[in-house]
């Protein structure tokens, strides 16, 4: 009996997801110690005080947690003035895609997305069996108007990424409401801001102020980024509250944890620790830029905290010799990029280790 040929249609076509090397793997494989990490898009800082105390003082995990969320839709109420009934708290935003996914995806639907975006995008649409739709690029951006172009009678789903992972890439207010309006009524647009609280460019568009225009949209944040909570899992979509309704029928009864609820709501509270921690990436992307372009490595410009750079050939050999200095970044082949890499912007330390340690492999391997 072949397992994989009796899964569904979709599941057939779908690799796992491959995340970054966490750190002690790498210690296994090389005997490798003192190692960055910068392959995740993880605060460097670390989490918030606030939510590191919340945490030592639990103590009744024999409970089940509050399957409505109750506290902490409270707090993301008051913080983003919203109504609790627009949230859907997800185990990671991840799961909130997935949800939105499951509700409204049969096979033979469309889903749209960008080519290098995101890679959630396809593996939910294929978990559905779904028809993943990719629309080429614009300089690794979004092509807003050709994905508007690119909607059928089968479309059900488009998922836009502002800015977007693995790329950086960003687009503004004018861009997201002529996009917008472009869509049926009956697509759901899946906004996801994964990275929203760390852009400071004039015109970044909130896609929280276009809910009450726009019924079909569903924008999706996380505690995982700059939050720095990416261990505990947590993040939530705001819609309409319809579109909640939905999300809710499919969401597992305590798909979030409690100790996911109570730091979460502790970080909401401390907002030094979130503008320390986007004045450190803005401050850190531009010292990674600088570097990079020092070492005449030509990089996609970016809002994140990560910068997507060209190798100018094989990322890999780059990648492994760095694993070999003890800096763990991202390989991009699974997106199509065979030649980048994509390196989270860290504390200047840790940004000032990746680039020496780039220079020195991108000189050792010159020299072979
Ligand atoms: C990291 C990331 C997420 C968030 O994932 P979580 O499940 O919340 O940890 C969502 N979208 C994009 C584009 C991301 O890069």
């Amino acid at each position: 009996m072949n397992y994989i040929k009796l899964a569904n249609s979709g599941v057939q076509q779908l690799k796992p997801y491959e995340p970054g090397k966490p750190i002690e793997e790498l210690e296994r494989e090389l005997g490798v110690t003192d190692i960055v990490k910068l392959a995740s898009n993880e605060n460097p800082l670390g989490a918030s005080h606030k939510a590191l105390h919340a945490l030592r003082h639990l103590d009744e995990l024999h409970l089940y947690p509050d399957g409505a969320g109750f506290s902490l839709k409270a707090a993301l109420s008051e913080k983003l003035g919203i109504a609790t009934d627009q949230l859907t708290l997800g185990n990671g935003s991840n799961d909130v895609l997935e949800l939105v996914a499951r509700a409204y995806l049969q096979p033979g639907d469309e889903a749209i997305f960008s080519e290098y975006a995101f890679a959630v995008y396809p593996l939910v649409t294929l978990a559905c069996s779904a028809k993943p739709v990719q629309v080429p690029s614009n300089l690794f951006g979004h092509d807003l108007a050709a994905m508007a172009e690119a909607v059928t009678e089968r479309t059900r789903v488009i998922f836009v990424a502002n800015p977007n992972n693995p790329t950086g890439t960003w687009f503004n207010a004018h861009a997201l409401d002529e996009f917008l309006s472009r869509i049926p009524e009956r697509v759901i647009v899946v906004l996801d801001e994964a990275y929203f609280e760390y852009v400071e460019e004039s015109h970044y568009p909130n896609g929280i102020e276009r809910l009450e225009k726009y019924p079909n949209l569903v924008v999706t944040r996380t505690f995982s980024k700059i939050y720095g909570l990416a261990g505990l899992r947590v993040g939530y979509g705001i819609s309409s509250p319809q579109i909640a309704d939905v999300l809710d029928r499919v969401r597992q009864p305590f798909n979030v944890n409690t100790p996911a609820q109570t730091a979460a709501v502790a970080a909401l509270e401390d907002d030094d620790h979130i503008e320390n921690s986007r004045s450190e990436n803005t401050s850190g992307l531009v010292q990674i830029a600088e570097g990079l372009q020092k070492l005449h490595l030509e990089q996609i410009p970016s809002v994140a905290n990560f910068i997507a750079f060209d190798c100018g050939r094989d990322a890999m050999p780059v990648y492994e010799g760095l694993l070999k200095q003890g800096v763990i970044v991202r390989p991009l082949a699974g997106y199509d990029m065979p030649n980048h890499l994509r390196v989270t912007i860290g504390t200047s330390r840790e940004n000032e280790r990746f680039l020496e340690a780039l220079k020195h492999v991108l000189r050792d391997q010159a020299d072979e």
